[in-house]
């Protein structure tokens, strides 16, 4: 008997296609250094595909764009506002929401209610906007993140866990009432999309609770996070997406979210809460700077479009078919020997460009290196994150992040397989002609999240 591969596929089918432009070598040449060699500040048009982020690039459902027809454009108290609120106390299970523009409008309202000068705030590992919302607030960030996020080469399923000892010692060290609460991510972007263990975040809250210490929790990817719990931790292999999303958040007291990314639209975010002082506090922030409590910066057809989208995001097949989707693009560059973080993460691919280009110091940028040579090549636009995202301390100094990658973002539902070919393909070309690669030097450097805007030359 022949053996047949059981294949599966997108649970979808296309019903409209956006046109890609394609350039030419010189082309591209011409374009990254008008670009200051930041792939950021290239144009849209000059990009073969996209994997600069997973952030607002997903291809909506013509369930939802329906939804963006029924719209409701009052100014307070739109039917789409409460519509999402229900969504996300039936999907999420907080109980008060409040809308915002995106992810960054949440941690911004969310930092300033709970975060008071010299409080320390530790977290799964940093995201930029979240840092600096804490840092802007006047709070310290700390990392609590397992040792085994920082290596790149080890392949425990959860490194996205909390190392509970690591956040002992800072309550001793700073005393609870210093600590407003713990950030907690799940899928952790900055690790490479790795999730946190539900056995992790129970035990995280049972010591919090010892200490009367809330827990925050960035959701951003909490259904990709769901995903791998549900692949990988004992006891969940048959418990639906949406059962396990459900029990993540009910083991925190909030979250903020970038709606951008796994509730499949291309704009908003919220904060929700189950506190009620909290919320009264937010709800009253938010007019200050997002929008009325009813819509936060969101038009009624967007929050119409989340609310959506929410729905969709912890649909079983969906999931299996996005994060697989992602897996076959690293399982395809680890077959070309291309070093990538391992296990392969929930929204991208990540590659080791201190492996790739061993010959570079982390003073010549080797991931801003790498993500200018690929878009190079083929015109695939990638994204640095490494000593440029980590950016500067309060006293000046560099952060010097242990990884140093560039991340090959998926956005949901827009390519196809022989994309992820192309993209693969590109890179190991690249990989090929690693010795000949020459590093960058920083010309101009913003003083905020300087990764968005710095301008870089050829050394
Ligand atoms: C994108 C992101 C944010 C910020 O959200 P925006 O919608 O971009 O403002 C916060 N945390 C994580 C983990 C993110 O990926």
């Amino acid at each position: 008997m022949t053996y047949i591969k059981h294949s599966w596929a997108e649970p979808y089918k296309i019903k409209m296609v956006e046109l890609l432009q394609m350039t030419t070598a010189a082309q591209r040449k011409k374009a990254l250094q008008a670009a200051g060699y930041n792939t950021f500040l290239l144009k849209s048009k000059e990009v073969y595909i996209d994997l600069l982020t997973d952030s607002g690039t997903s291809a909506m459902s013509d369930r939802q764009w329906a939804g963006i027809m029924m719209g409701d454009e009052a100014y307070a108290g739109s039917a789409n506002f409460f519509r999402l609120e229900e969504v996300v106390r039936e999907v999420y299970g907080y109980k008060y929401l409040i809308p915002t523009h995106q992810g960054r409008g949440a941690e911004n309202i969310l930092s300033k209610i709970l975060i008071k000068k010299g409080d320390i705030i530790p977290g799964n590992m940093y995201f930029t906007t979240t840092r600096l919302h804490q840092e802007l607030a006047g709070g310290k960030f700390e990392d609590i993140i397992i040792d085994e996020a920082h290596d790149p080469e080890n392949e425990f399923s959860f490194k996205g866990n909390v190392d509970l000892n690591k956040l002992e010692r800072i309550i001793k060290k700073y005393g609870a009432k210093r600590i407003p609460y713990i950030s907690i991510a799940t899928s952790v972007n900055m690790a490479g999309g790795q999730p946190i263990s539900i056995k992790n975040l129970k035990e995280l809250r049972a010591l919090t609770k010892k200490h009367g210490i809330r827990i925050i929790h960035d959701m951003t990817r909490v259904a990709e996070n769901a995903f791998f719990i549900q692949q990988r931790e004992k006891g969940f292999n048959h418990t639906p997406i949406k059962e396990i999303v459900k029990q993540i958040c009910s083991y925190t007291d909030g979250a903020t979210m970038s709606a951008k990314k796994d509730a499949l639209v291309n704009i908003g975010g919220f904060l929700a809460v189950n506190d009620w002082d909290v919320f009264e506090e937010a709800r009253n922030l938010v007019v200050v700077y997002e929008g009325l409590h009813t819509y936060g910066g969101m038009a009624g057809r967007d929050m119409e479009a989340m609310a959506i989208g929410i729905g969709e995001s912890v649909n079983d097949d969906h999931i299996r078919a996005r994060v697989g989707q992602v897996i076959y693009l690293g399982n395809k560059m680890l077959s070309y020997h291309v070093p990538i973080v391992k296990p392969i993460g929930g929204h991208g691919v990540f590659v080791d460009a201190k492996k790739f280009l061993p010959h570079l110091t982390q003073d010549q940028y080797p991931a801003q290196t790498l993500a200018a040579e690929i878009y190079l090549d083929s015109g695939v636009r990638t994204m640095e994150r490494g000593v440029v995202s980590a950016g500067r301390k309060a006293n000046g100094e560099n952060y010097y992040p242990k990884l140093e990658l560039v991340r090959f973002t998926i956005p949901r539902r827009v390519y196809t397989q022989a994309h992820m070919d192309v993209i693969a393909e590109s890179t190991a070309r690249v990989y090929e002609k690693r010795k000949k690669i020459n590093g960058l030097k920083m010309i101009y450097e913003p003083r905020y999240l300087r990764f968005f805007q710095a301008r870089f030359e050829k050394l």
